[in-house]
This record gives C-alpha cells, sequence and structure tokens, in this order.
C-alpha cells in the first residue's frame, strides 16, 4: 500500500482568514477524485480540549460520534466531508503536554530531561501519524491553528520541517493562506504581509509549497506572479480565495483554480478529469435560486457571536436548500425577553428554535419562548437545554406544577422535572466528564419524530448533564407532551413531542452536529418544510 500523504494548512498575517474552509475544500475536492481523505485540527492552546471554554471565547463546542468535544471547524470537515471525525482529529497543546507529562511521570524518558524538542515534537508527530494509523487514509490533511509567528505554534512548525525532511517533500505538502489587503486610498492589492508572513515560515525552516491568498478582489496575474517569484512557489502554485456569497462554493472556486490538481501533481499522485461534484452542484443550485423565504428565530444567550451556534445555523442552510428556501435565522438574546415584551419580541418569525445552553442566564426568556411557540402553534425545536426549556415550561403552565424547574438552575425545586444524571453525581471534574457522543434512541412508530426520521432506531449525539425526571414521565404523557424517544438502555427520555400542535419537538440531543451538506438532518428539513406551511 502507497504511503499515506500529509497535507498541513498553516495561517499568517491574520487570523479567521478561513483555514478550515480551506481545508474542508481541498479535501472534498480530493475526496471527489477517489482519494480517502481525514483532516485533523491541531490547536495551539493549553485547555485539554475546548469543552472547558465558553462558547465566548471560541464559538461552538463540536462534538463528534464518539464523544470528543472539538473545535467548531470538525463540523466544517464533516459537513463538506460527510465522514465522521474522531477524537483523534482535534489535538491541542494541552493534550499534547498531558501525554509528554503522563510518560515522564510513568518513568518512559527515565534518566532523561523532558524537552521541547524533541520529546513535545515527537508527541505532535506521533498525533499527526495516528489519525491515519493502520493506513485508514490515502491523504491526512492538518490544519493548524493560529498564526504563523505566534509563540504558542512553534513547535506545530517545527514538527512540519521535521516531517517535510523525514518523509521526503512528496510525501508533505504546506499549503500557506495570507491575507492581501485592498487599500482603496491607492487602489491597491498588497503583497507585503504575504511576502513577510512565508519569510517567517522559511525562517522556521518551512518552505511553503502552495499559498493561498485570501482577498476581497480578484487578484490580477501579475500580482500572483509577484507572490510566486518573492516567495519561492511555482506559479500555479498561487490560488487566490476571494469572498462569496456561501461557504459552500469554496470547493468550486478551488476546483476552477486547480488547487486539487497542484497539490496531487507535487505529491505525484494520480489524476484525470474533474470530478463532476454532482450533488454538491445540485445543493448549490438549490442554496442559490430558492423559490421560498421564511425567518426562523433562534433564541439562546451566546447569540453576540454567531459561532457559539455555527452548526445549527449551517443546519439550516442544508435543510433549507432542501426545500428551496432561504432561511433568515434571527438571532434574539433570551436575556432580553421578558412577560411584556415576548410578543414582540418573537413576532413575525414562522419558526422557534430554543438553542442549547449552561446555566441560570437567560433562562426565563427560554421558558417564556417555549410557552409563546406552544400557545400560539409556532412551528418549535428544542435542541438540549431547549428541549429541558419546554419540559419545565409544559411542566408549570400545563401539569400545574408550580415552581418547576431544572436542578441545573434550582436545587431546591418541589418539582425537579429535570434533574441531574444518576451517573452525574459522583462527577466532580468538570473537562470531558459530560455525557458525551453518539447514544441510541427508540422511536415510538406513531410518533411524529418518527414519520421524520422513517426509522425507529436512531443514534445522535450528546453533550449534557441533566435530563428528563422520569418521575413525572406519565404525568406528561397523560396531558399532552409525550416522550417519544427513548434510549434503550438507560431510558433517558431523548425526544418529545406535543401531537396537538402543528409541529413541537424537543431532543435532549444536538441533531446539528450530523446534519451535511449531502445528509441534511432530517429534523432540520423537515420543521423547515413545517415554517414554509
Ligand atoms: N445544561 C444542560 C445540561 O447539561 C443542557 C446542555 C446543552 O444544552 N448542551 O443538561
Amino acid at each position: 500500500m502507497a504511503d499515506v500523504k500529509y497535507v498541513f494548512i498553516t495561517g499568517g498575517v491574520t487570523s479567521s482568514l478561513g483555514k478550515g474552509i480551506i481545508s474542508a475544500s481541498l479535501a472534498k475536492l480530493l475526496q471527489a477524485r477517489g482519494y480517502s481523505v481525514t483532516i485533523q485540527k491541531l490547536d495551539p492552546y493549553i485547555n485539554v480540549d475546548p469543552g472547558t471554554l465558553n462558547p465566548y471565547e471560541h464559538g461552538e463546542c463540536y462534538v463528534t460520534l464518539d464523544g470528543a468535544e472539538t473545535d467548531l471547524d470538525l463540523g466544517h470537515y464533516e459537513r463538506f466531508l460527510n465522514v465522521p471525525t474522531s477524537q483523534a482529529n482535534n489535538v491541542t497543546t494541552g493534550r499534547i503536554y498531558q501525554s509528554v507529562i503522563n510518560k515522564e511521570r510513568k518513568g518512559d524518558y527515565l534518566g532523561k530531561t523532558v524537552q521541547v524538542i524533541p520529546h513535545i515534537t515527537d508527541e505532535i508527530k506521533r498525533r499527526i501519524k495516528l489519525v491515519s494509523s493502520g493506513n485508514k487514509f490515502d491523504i491526512v490533511l492538518t490544519e493548524i491553528g493560529g498564526t504563523v509567528g505566534d509563540i504558542e505554534s512553534l513547535p506545530y512548525i517545527e514538527s512540519v520541517r521535521q516531517l517535510k525532511w523525514e518523509l521526503g517533500p512528496q510525501n508533505c505538502i504546506v499549503i500557506h493562506l495570507t491575507l492581501v489587503p485592498y487599500l482603496s486610498a491607492s487602489g491597491e492589492s498588497k503583497t507585503k504581509p504575504t511576502q513577510h508572513s512565508v519569510k517567517e515560515l522559511q525562517e522556521a525552516g518551512v518552505q511553503p509549497d502552495v499559498l493561498v491568498l485570501r482577498t476581497e478582489r480578484n487578484l490580477s496575474a501579475d500580482i500572483k506572479k509577484k507572490v510566486a517569484t518573492f516567495c519561492n512557489v511555482s506559479e500555479n502554485a498561487v490560488v487566490e480565495s476571494v469572498d462569496v456569497s456561501t461557504i459552500y462554493e469554496v470547493p468550486i472556486m478551488m476546483l476552477h483554480q486547480k488547487l486539487d490538481q497542484t497539490i496531487l501533481q507535487k505529491m505525484g499522485l494520480q489524476f484525470d478529469k474533474e470530478p463532476p461534484l454532482t450533488q454538491w452542484r445540485e445543493f448549490l443550485l438549490k442554496l442559490n435560486n430558492p423559490k421560498h423565504s421564511i425567518k426562523i428565530g433562534l433564541v439562546g444567550k451566546y447569540v453576540e457571536l454567531p459561532d457559539a451556534y455555527k452548526s445549527i445555523s449551517e443546519s439550516f442552510v442544508h435543510g433549507g436548500a432542501m426545500n428551496e428556501c432561504h432561511v433568515n435565522l434571527e438571532y434574539i438574546h433570551s436575556e432580553d425577553i421578558t412577560e411584556k415584551n415576548v410578543e414582540e419580541k418573537l413576532a413575525g418569525l414562522q419558526g422557534i428554535v430554543v438553542a442549547p445552553g449552561f446555566g441560570a442566564r437567560g433562562i426565563d426568556g427560554k421558558i417564556l419562548t417555549a410557552q409563546y411557540a406552544r400557545e400560539n402553534n409556532i412551528p418549535f425545536l428544542g435542541i438540549c437545554l431547549g428541549m429541558q426549556c419546554a419540559v419545565i415550561e409544559f411542566a408549570r403552565n400545563v401539569l400545574k406544577l408550580e415552581g418547576a424547574h431544572s436542578t441545573e438552575i434550582d436545587h431546591k425545586t418541589k418539582y425537579p422535572v429535570i434533574d441531574l444524571m444518576e451517573e452525574q453525581k459522583s462527577v466532580i471534574d468538570k473537562g470531558g466528564t459530560m455525557r458525551l457522543g453518539g447514544y441510541k434512541c427508540l422511536i415510538d412508530k406513531k410518533s411524529k419524530a418518527f414519520s421524520i426520521y422513517g426509522k425507529e432506531e436512531i443514534i445522535e449525539r450528546h453533550r449534557h448533564r441533566y435530563e428528563f425526571n422520569n418521575k413525572f414521565y406519565d404525568d406528561f404523557k397523560n396531558s399532552g407532551m409525550i416522550p417519544v424517544g427513548i434510549n434503550p438502555d438507560s431510558k433517558l427520555v431523548e425526544i418529545v413531542e406535543i401531537p396537538s400542535h402543528k409541529w413541537f419537538i424537543g431532543v435532549q440531543f444536538h441533531p446539528e452536529y450530523s446534519s451535511t451538506v449531502i445528509n441534511p438532518h432530517p429534523l432540520f428539513v423537515n420543521f423547515v418544510k413545517a415554517c414554509i406551511g
């Protein structure tokens, strides 16, 4: 079997240039040409994973099927490639140091001084190779978080340098993504920041093979030639990435510039005629030519930073396109919603989502939102904490259990309709200890959820500590909020719905983590359909 090929994606000049989207787009093209690919993200921060980070810090925490709490870029990888990622696909500096220090304590380096080079870089290289262990993939793309020149990125760049030397240039390609700013005062696009950024890489011993230039305007052939000349890359290896209307256009933009061919050529791999990308293009056609337009309110407490709800907003792009519908997602702050203004705040929406979340802030607005949607027959989807809020609301206003709550917010409530899971009661550490990843759920055949999924057994991803309290199971069932999805092993309630309502579903899991371009999640597709009416 041929050796695994490695492609590294580094970034320069500024952060937020979209390395994740470029990585996912290139991977998509290589996949369409018949190669098996995966993408890995290396994050230079000290947290062992982003699970303990506030979404304001780092955007959404994405969860893999095997239960890793990861960077949101892994969501893009899955949405583009339609292949699940795993624990090995996201590694942080914290995790690297943790394993090196654990080994040191065990005595694995007995007698030696443990140092950044070689011990930390060896561990980084081991993690890079681990993702393709058993030769599962032909090509591994590894995105290096942060910006070249950052102190914390240095060990990663050094590891890339070593790998390039160890594996040979054909087996190890470096793509560097930079910014070419346009100065309107002089009417010029400027290449100097790119030149400096490449110099910075070269100083660290790494010569990039391909440059992707992020730019607001198309770049002339002269500019690209200038960049090629001064940065020591071939002319066909300078690619531009102009702002486009949707991230899903980026693979097509890269295809037009033959980024995939250039990479394959440099790796000495075969390619023949252009991949048709039929399903992808069909999706784009629908996305760009909507027949309907609806407004859906997303009620949450991190709405100042839309990245906090990345997977939800992308799921609506997929579910919308499937219905040939443009979904305007209106982000509504749950802290701003009060009994007095709820009607005004939620006016004009064709559908309402209450978002996942943690803690007390903004909880009352979420509960009011669930009540408003229920009483006004507006399609409603509650995700995780959103489902829990719908349960609390129903308990208070329909079951008349005054003061019903989740013990996460009110641990003395008389009616703990949402309560800490039994196995969570002894958990003290916060990192990686929630109920995480894929769990089975059996759906009642008479339910709306069953008609949506079209099957009885599903697997969905989780990230929570609290659950529907089964002591109240019959009360809910007899009053019209029916638990219709149950975990067959633990008996945890995973889905509730109100059959008398137009469309009212709460899910304890996160359907948004598994919606992809090729496989839009049925709950989102059907919810959008109901909102169109
Ligand atoms: N805070 C709730 C719990 O831990 C919900 C979590 C979530 O919305 N992801 O159960």
